[in-house]
């Protein structure tokens, strides 16, 4: 197996998905080859970071209680919001039918 090859197997490594006999090949690659056990070991360990930092960021996103100085922002943005439509516009032109 090159390190081509165990690049594009390791999503399904990672996953167990992988067959038994690619598998093995898979780790026989892993022992030989630092540069791709190195990057297995990154790999997995990004997947760990990332769904720690998803966590994080799932609790700042359902705040308990938002901060006053929040909740002051967005009334003052929204107040001075101009409005959605405006009436000096022109209107669109219709689509044209497609012959
Ligand atoms: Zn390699």
């Amino acid at each position: 197996m090159t390190c081509r090859e165990l690049n594009d197997f390791l999503a399904d490594y990672r996953s167990g998905e992988l067959l038994p006999e690619v598998r093995s090949r898979f780790e026989a690659h892993l022992l030989r080859c630092a540069t791709c056990a190195a990057y297995v070991r990154s790999y997995g360990e990004t997947i760990r970071l990332a769904r720690a930092a998803g966590d994080d960021l799932e609790q700042q996103l359902l705040p308990t209680e938002a901060p006053r100085e929040l909740v002051d922002a967005i009334l003052d943005s929204v107040g001075s919001a101009p409005p959605d439509a405006d009436p000096t516009a022109p209107p669109r032109n219709p689509p044209r039918p497609r012959r």
